[in-house]
């Protein structure tokens, strides 16, 4: 049994066996073979050979002929390597001895070589790993196909462990098969981490290198609440947490109870609770857990993971089916957000490569950069404005001149509708999402010129104290309850209030019971966060007053450190719900 420790990102705990996806892209299988099927495993390893010996001997005759002999000629000593006899002799006695599968042999066999030139002091024999990594990137190939396809194609429950998966591939794991995920790489607040959530599957990330050691088939317990991940439990492991997902099952039918009751507090204020999306399907878990509508759909992932852009026809399809589906609720439709870590093949693709990505071209300056994608969207918001209550807000403003550039263009798109003659609605809620400073300290300003805010805690954690929030490396000084952080929320919810404009709260930290109680102190009386969350935070909403509520936030203004911060606020929740499982 082996324990380690990451990041905890989406609740719960998985059991299962492992699909591991290494750091180069690949699919390990599992390491061994039934004693009966090594000649079935030699005849795939001998046909392996043969279709990559084939592949570089085209790629040898190609380069010889395009650009000169001697360039073909790394290709010869590609094949040299490949029809090296001891590699060969050494990779087969893997498989007929060992009953290593054949994928696994060719890992251990030609991991050993790579890693005798990577030590070597001389440079160019150096260099020959990458030759090493290259036979064995086609060798796998041949054997398992790509990671893209592997994801897909998991035909039986599993536990997936990578190197990292990006928003787009967690978007589409495969939500029958996949229990739950592992990643070597990531931060608390990346939107793999969100999409783990929306799946409602456990997750933890940045966990770091552990991918050498393991194989497809072992057993993995994944525990989403402590961030732990534990290989080849015992018995007795097996069995505690086969009991923690049982205490799991029965708190979250109890809180199933609270659906249809609302989400008041002792002292009788209505907290609303709004469910954050990034898939039409995740309406049916909005309705489940008793969403009073959707506070923030992400629309970006309409462009995540397809070959091409979706077109006006296609954003109007899927908002009118979310406004049909959640039967007359309102919906924040937020304008794309694509960039940083969510980027959409063919958006945006031309562009340089950034050094500082979250700080660069992404969302509404992406999205004004690019007005044609940018007018399709909104287009389709405006139509489908007549079936509904749709609210449109815009990410990442960070100056007035953005949000006045959106609204003009906005202002534009509504003229043409009027010739065009297609009907809209012309009280067309604007709202903008406060997730800079920049905007939290120009909010009096913003606030004259939007209907309404949502906070987006997760950028303004980063932006804030400069911490990516993908990167495992600075996780620990990604914190939600950091005292500037809170001043901020605080401010903004003063400023929004003089203003007279209706706030709320949509970053991860509104869907976690801790920070529930310091949040309605602060000000706030609106949340949306994912739609999992909605039981817990409903549940905590009903057990409190909000002389409790405040009284925790002034509490909190005198502590200095988020630490400190996070302990007192876990105690209070725990003391005012004692069954939630914290
Ligand atoms: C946020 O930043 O808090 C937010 C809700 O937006 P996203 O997580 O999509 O960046
Ligand atoms: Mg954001």
């Amino acid at each position: 049994m082996r324990i380690l420790q990451g990041i905890a990102v989406s609740q719960g705990v998985a059991i299962g066996e492992a699909v591991v996806i290494d750091d180069k892209g690949y699919r390990i299988p599992r390491r061994f073979i039934a004693r009966g099927a090594v000649d079935a495993e030699m005849s795939r390893l001998e046909a392996a050979f043969a279709a990559v010996g084939a592949q570089i001997e085209q790629s040898r005759v190609e380069i010889a002929g395009e650009i000169g002999q001697q360039y073909g000629a790394i290709f010869s000593a590609h094949l040299q390597m490949l029809q090296d006899a001891k590699l060969r002799t050494e990779i087969d006695h893997l498989v007929k001895q060992r009953h290593y599968s054949a994928e696994y042999a060719v890992t251990r066999a030609l991991g050993k070589y790579s890693k005798f030139f990577e030590q070597l002091p001389n440079a160019y024999l150096r260099e020959r790993a990458n030759d090493v990594h290259d036979i064995e990137r086609r060798l796998m190939t041949q054997l398992i196909g790509n990671r893209r396809e592997a994801l897909e194609e998991i035909k039986s429950p599993a536990v997936v462990l990578a190197n990292n998966l990006t928003p787009s591939e967690t978007a589409n794991l495969n939500r029958e098969m996949v229990l739950g995920f592992v990643t070597e790489v990531g931060g608390p607040g990346g939107h793999t981490a969100i999409v783990a959530e929306a799946l409602e599957i456990p997750a933890v990330v940045g966990v770091g290198d552990f991918l050498n050691d393991i194989s497809g088939g072992d057993l993995v317990i994944i525990d989403g609440d402590q961030g732990r991940v534990i290989f080849n439990p015992d018995d007795e492991t097996i069995a505690r947490y086969e009991q923690e997902v049982e205490e799991h099952r029965s708190l979250a039918a109890r809180l199933d109870l609270l659906r249809d009751l609302p989400a008041e507090l002792l002292s009788g204020e209505h907290i609303n609770l709004y469910a954050n999306i990034e898939f039409p399907h995740e309406v049916d878990a909005c309705q489940q857990r008793g969403a009073e509508g959707i506070g923030l759909y992400r629309t970006e992932f309409l462009y995540l993971g397809q070959d091409q852009e979706p077109t006006e026809e296609d954003h109007y399809q899927v908002y009118a089916k979310v406004v049909q589906d959640m039967g007359g609720s309102p919906i924040v439709i937020r304008t794309l957000d694509l960039g940083a870590d969510k980027i959409a093949r063919g958006v945006g693709e031309s562009r340089v490569a950034e050094s500082n990505p979250f700080l660069g071209l992404r969302s509404i300056r992406l999205s004004l950069r690019n007005i044609s994608l940018f007018r399709t969207q909104l287009r389709a918001i405006l139509r489908a404005s007549m079936l509904g209550e749709i609210h449109v807000m815009f990410p990442l403003v960070s100056t007035l001149h953005e949000l006045r550039q959106a609204k003009m263009l906005l202002t534009d798109i509504m003229e043409d509708l009027d010739e065009e003659g297609i009907p809209y609605d012309r009280n067309l809620k604007i709202g903008m999402m406060v997730e800079v400073p920049s905007s939290v300290i120009m909010l009096d300003h913003f606030a004259k010129e939007v209907d309404f805010i949502s906070i987006g805690t997760n950028d303004l954690v980063q932006y804030t104290l400069a911490v990516d929030r993908s990167n495992k490396e600075v996780a620990a000084l990604y914190n939600n309850c950091d005292p500037a952080v809170l001043r901020l929320i605080e401010m903004t919810v003063r400023l929004a209030k003089e203003a007279d404009i209706k706030t709320t709260l949509c970053g991860q930290m509104g869907g976690n019971p801790i920070y529930a109680m310091l949040l309605i102190g602060l000000g706030l009386r609106s949340l949306s966060i994912t739609p999992s969350a909605i039981p817990e935070i409903k549940k905590v909403c009903r057990s409190v007053s909000l002389a409790q509520c405040e009284e925790v936030a002034r509490r909190v203004r005198e502590m200095e450190n988020a630490r400190e911060i996070k302990r007192y606020l876990r105690e209070e929740v725990r003391r005012a719900v004692p069954e939630l499982l914290m």
